[in-house]
């Protein structure tokens, strides 16, 4: 045994020391190794691409269900393309890394995010309203030039994502599918991952640049700061007159096509996903995408080695349709192998030896309870029930912690007190137009924390005056520390 291999479990409680007992997880259950020499991009390990691996499947097929088609584009973008959007160019060229090209051949950028990419082709694809909608994706990695501080898989240089374009012949049809990827996120990343978020249109000042508005999802992190997850973007005609893509509309005429963008990052949902669930012990991974969902652990001596070994084979052949694994490394002990896998947040544990053998039985851990019980092998059928329970069970704990830590403020102060212990403060706000940048300013400064946005998804009306400035208040947002 290694000497890494000794020293596996973490050493610091969640509770305690968030950032360290992050920084130990993802390294301890080889999620990544940061150790490439290079600021801002790291190695994804077999655990981690595993998972990102199922992740990626559940968004996809949920897209490829509403009708999206995947497609692979370039990893380079030529100048003159990217800086034909004048905001857009002006919002990314800090993080921007440009590629030497040969003499006399335009100049490449890596790409930052790819609507300069998609527009010129939906430009060539698109004649006619009836080539519409079209909705296209892409998964791949994306890069930013980030000049402050990164954090593995939280602000990289190079993170992993699927970015969607989409185009359509009128801005109502734009404006409901931007709804859909707000749906999209909710199916899979709160239903499927447990991660509940708040559906936030961001105010005028930030935006994504080129669009005419965003919607990003925020979570909260047990440490009381918010990540964004997901964000959907209506870029209304801006991208396809900078381009001049046009088609011609059901009257015959030509006209601009509505565009949409929607990027999960699915490496950054994962921080969501092991912050969120993971424990003391380790990772908790949902069911829906543990790599391995069940592991048995045969229990056996030299001389029964077989007879155990055989039992397992026979239980893993009954759990067809589940992703199982028998752990039958010879060299580790069974207590050294239920520390591992709990480390790994494998959700089930089967384990299996002379006494269950005999009464046609095994033992059941179940790793975000931390509960055993023994199960007769004809009731393996519930198994489904159990692994539907599981990820009930996740996602229900976490939607109790955000609920939780939602607080509405009357004033400075108690925003200040609510986002200084961790929570989002619910606030009326003056406004979240260009007018409102200077009460934005002021939290920033005075609070240390940002206004996030109003509520996508629903209508909320403030009640008094804004919390900042007293002036008459048209919105109600969303305070919160973020990352
Ligand atoms: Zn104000």
């Amino acid at each position: 045994m290694s000497k890494q291999k000794d020293n596996k479990g973490l050493t610091v409680k969640k509770s305690e020391n968030f950032s360290e007992w992050y920084t130990q997880i993802i390294e301890k259950a080889e999620i990544v190794d940061i150790r490439t020499g290079m600021k801002g991009f790291i190695v994804i390990r077999p655990w981690g691409t595993l998972t990102m691996e199922k992740m990626y499947d559940l968004y996809e097929e949920e897209l490829q269900r509403r009708g999206h088609k995947p497609v692979i584009m370039p990893s380079v973008i030529p100048e003159s393309n990217l800086k034909k959007e004048s905001s857009h160019i002006q919002g990314f060229t800090p993080e921007v890394f440009w590629l030497e090209t040969e003499k006399g051949e335009e100049k490449l950028a890596l790409r930052p995010t790819s609507e300069t990419l998609f527009t010129p082709m939906f430009k060539l694809w698109i004649r006619s309203h009836r080539d519409l909608p079209m909705k296209i994706y892409q998964r791949g990695s994306v890069f930013r030039l980030d000049t402050k501080a990164t954090r593995p898989l939280i602000r990289g240089r190079e993170f992993q994502w699927i970015e969607t374009h989409d185009a359509f012949a009128s801005k109502k049809e734009a404006e409901e599918h931007v709804k859909g990827d707000i749906e999209i996120t909710e199916e899979i990343m709160h239903k499927k991952f447990g991660i509940p978020f708040l559906p936030l249109k961001r105010p005028e000042w930030d935006k994504f640049a080129g669009a005419e508005y965003t919607i990003g999802s925020d979570v909260l992190m047990p440490d009381g700061k918010i990540i964004q997850q997901p964000s959907t973007h209506l870029m209304g005609q801006k991208f396809s007159k900078a381009f001049g893509a046009t088609f011609q509309n059901e009257d015959g005429k030509e006209d601009y096509l509505w565009t949409t963008a929607y990027g999960p990052a699915i490496s950054r949902i994962l921080v969501s996903v092991i912050s969120m669930h993971g424990d003391d012990k380790g990772l908790i991974l949902p069911f829906s995408i543990s790599p391995t969902q069940i592991i048995i652990v045969p229990i056996y001596k030299k001389e029964n080695q077989k007879k155990v070994i055989k039992y397992s084979e026979e239980i893993k052949e009954k759990l067809k349709g589940f992703r199982v694994e028998i752990d039958s490394r010879d060299f580790y002990s069974p207590g050294w192998k239920f520390n591992e896998w709990e480390l790994k947040g494998v959700p089930l544990r089967i384990e299996v030896g002379e006494k269950e053998i005999k009464s046609k039985s095994l033992t059941l851990f179940v790793r975000d309870s931390q509960k055993k019980e023994v199960l007769k092998l004809k009731d393996l059928s519930k198994m489904k029930k159990y692994s539907e329970d599981y990820d009930k069970r996740l996602k229900a704990k976490a939607d109790k912690f955000s609920n939780s830590r939602v607080v509405n403020c009357k004033t400075k102060e108690e925003i200040k007190k609510a986002v200084d212990s961790g929570k989002i403060a619910k606030a009326d706000f003056c406004s979240v137009g260009t007018e409102g940048i200077k009460c934005a300013e002021k939290v920033e400064r005075e609070i240390g924390a940002d206004v996030r946005g109003t509520l996508a998804n629903k209508k909320e009306t403030p009640k008094s005056n804004c919390t900042i400035c007293g002036k008459k208040a048209t919105e109600v947002v969303y305070i919160g520390k973020s990352y």
